[in-house]
Parts: structure tokens; C-alpha cells; sequence
């Protein structure tokens, strides 16, 4: 039987991404997925092209928060738009930014993204469990 250090739920982006956090940390990682294939609704998001992020400043983001944004400072002093942007960029995804500062994939597909982040879940060693 193989253990796991951290298992996820949740093939979405917040489930890939905690992937990848807890593989590069070294961890035996399973990400348990109940659909067929991971990001079945960012394959559809941005119109099918998926506006991965922004890639103005933190004030600009902040601007843009409703309400009461400043518990966000510290969250983003972690890993910000820039970092994402760095992250797609180092694993081969080429980007190109739109109006209003969106960035999306240059090759306008979701599918992009997505493939990029399960290529880096295995190229970590991850474990995947799709229908399950
Ligand atoms: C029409 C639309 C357009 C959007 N456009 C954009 C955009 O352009 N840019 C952007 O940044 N955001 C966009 N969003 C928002 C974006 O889709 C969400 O913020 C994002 O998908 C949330 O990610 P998540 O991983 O938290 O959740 P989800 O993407 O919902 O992923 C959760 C995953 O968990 C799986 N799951 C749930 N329960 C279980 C279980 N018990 N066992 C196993 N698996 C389970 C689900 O099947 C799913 O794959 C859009 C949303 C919509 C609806």
C-alpha cells in the first residue's frame, strides 16, 4: 500500500497549485480528482481562454478588491500576480497580456494552463486519481 504525506481533493486550480506546493516541498503527494480530467471549469473559464491573471501593481489589484482588501497584503507578499506569471512562464507557457492588464495564454486556449499545471504535478512525482 503506498502512505502519503498530503493528499487533496479537488483536481481545480486551488487543488493543482496545493499539489505542487506540497510536491516541491518533497512530500508524497495524491491529488484525488472526481471528474475525468483536471480543471473541468477553468477549461472554460475566460471564454475558453482562461484570463489567468492581472498583471498590474498591488495597488492596482487592491483597487480592485470590494470591500476590505488588506488581509490580502499578506497573502499576495507570499506569491503574487507577478509570481504566477513567473510560474507559467518557467514551465513553458507563453503568455500575453490584454486590456486592463489581463493576461491570458498566447495560445487563447485553457487547455494551455492546464496542461501546465498536470505537467508539473508528474514532472514532481505527484500521484494523480481521476473518476475517483
Ligand atoms: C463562467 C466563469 C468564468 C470564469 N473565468 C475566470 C477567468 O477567466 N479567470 C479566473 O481566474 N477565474 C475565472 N473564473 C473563476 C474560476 O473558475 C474559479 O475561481 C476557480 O475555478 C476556482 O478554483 P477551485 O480550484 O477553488 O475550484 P474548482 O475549479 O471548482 O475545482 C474544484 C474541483 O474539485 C473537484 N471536487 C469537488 N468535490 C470533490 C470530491 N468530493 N472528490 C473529488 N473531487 C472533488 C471538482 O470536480 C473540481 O474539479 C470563472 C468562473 C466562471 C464560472
Amino acid at each position: 500500500m503506498t502512505h502519503f504525506h498530503t493528499i487533496v481533493i479537488g483536481g481545480g486550480p486551488a487543488g493543482m497549485m496545493a499539489t505542487i506546493a506540497s510536491a516541491s516541498y518533497g512530500q508524497a503527494t495524491l491529488l484525488i480528482e472526481k471528474n475525468k480530467r483536471l480543471g473541468k471549469k477553468l477549461a472554460g473559464t475566460g471564454g475558453g481562454r482562461c484570463n489567468v491573471t492581472n498583471n498590474g501593481t498591488l495597488d492596482d489589484l487592491m483597487a480592485g478588491i470590494p470591500g476590505n482588501g488588506r488581509f490580502l497584503y499578506s497573502v499576495f507578499s507570499q506569491f503574487d500576480n507577478h509570481d504566477i506569471i513567473q510560474f507559467f512562464t518557467d514551465n513553458g507557457v507563453k503568455l500575453k497580456v490584454e486590456d486592463h492588464g489581463r493576461v491570458f495564454p498566447a495560445s487563447d486556449q485553457s487547455r494551455t494552463i492546464i496542461q501546465a499545471l498536470e505537467n508539473n504535478i508528474l514532472e514532481l512525482g505527484a500521484s494523480l486519481m481521476n473518476n475517483c
